[in-house]
């Protein structure tokens, strides 16, 4: 096994529905575990994104900032970036080039990197606004922000978590966007794709590195009813 076909990932979707939003790992000790991948922040105060070994947030005000390593994150997904898959594409929308991407492919059953580089001739994204005390996913989700860029060069990074794992991420794609000049970002809504370079990255292992010292993580009580769909309104 090469470092290349681990995933590695702190915390689970799941335990953010609930509002276990407190920083558990520094983002120092996450990035000893790739070199792209997505996350949050404590209080899920906006949205990260790891873009050649360099971490940034996006934040509800608009502004993307470069994250210090001591910065704590209750969740995230990094990877070394070793594409097994790499095409252009043009002019298609985030959620054709995902169907695309599934049709082409038998990766619904694993655990997948996308990357896309290019023009987008549209990009909608949102960033969350960090309260206290924590809300709970749902109610966070309710009182997001929402960006828009009409062509613009950038970066997108995130996973497909299959069905089957359903909780320890979010089923489906969940995508960060980071543009070139670094001014622009957030978790992804939807996209129209000019010109770019799609790369995928299939993963034998998940790393799965869990809040073990967090005593409100450790006692608490989930609920898994409604979890689904929680997840599903909020990350989806
Ligand atoms: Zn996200």
């Amino acid at each position: 096994m090469d470092k290349e076909d681990v995933l590695y990932q702190h915390g689970t979707l799941a335990l953010l529905v609930p509002g276990l939003f407190s920083g558990t790992l520094p983002v120092g000790e996450l990035l000893k575990h790739g070199d792209y991948g997505i996350g949050s922040v404590e209080a899920l105060d906006g949205e990260l994104i790891v873009v050649d070994g360099k971490p940034y947030l996006a934040k509800s005000t608009g502004d993307v900032l470069e994250v210090s390593d001591d910065e704590l994150v209750p969740f995230a997904n990094v990877h070394y970036d070793r594409p097994t898959d790499k095409y252009d594409r043009e002019n298609i929308s985030q959620s054709d080039l995902e169907k695309e991407i599934l049709a082409n492919h038998d990766y619904h059953n694993l655990f997948f990197a996308v990357k896309i580089t290019g023009t987008f001739k549209k990009m909608q994204t949102r960033a969350f606004i960090g309260q206290r005390p924590y809300p709970t996913l749902a109610q966070l989700a309710d009182n997001q922000r929402t960006f828009e860029a009409d062509n613009i060069d950038g970066t997108v990074v995130g996973y497909f978590t299959p069905e089957l794992y359903q909780g320890i991420g979010s089923a489906g794609f969940h995508v960060h966007f980071l543009s070139d000049n670094h001014k622009f970002g957030g978790h992804i809504l939807g996209f129209e794709l000019a010109k770019g370079t799609v790369t995928l990255q299939t993963f034998t292992d998940l790393d799965l590195h869990l809040p073990t010292h967090d005593s409100t993580f450790r006692r608490h009580e989930f609920d898994y009813d409604g979890m689904d769909s929680a997840i599903r309104g909020a990350e989806g």
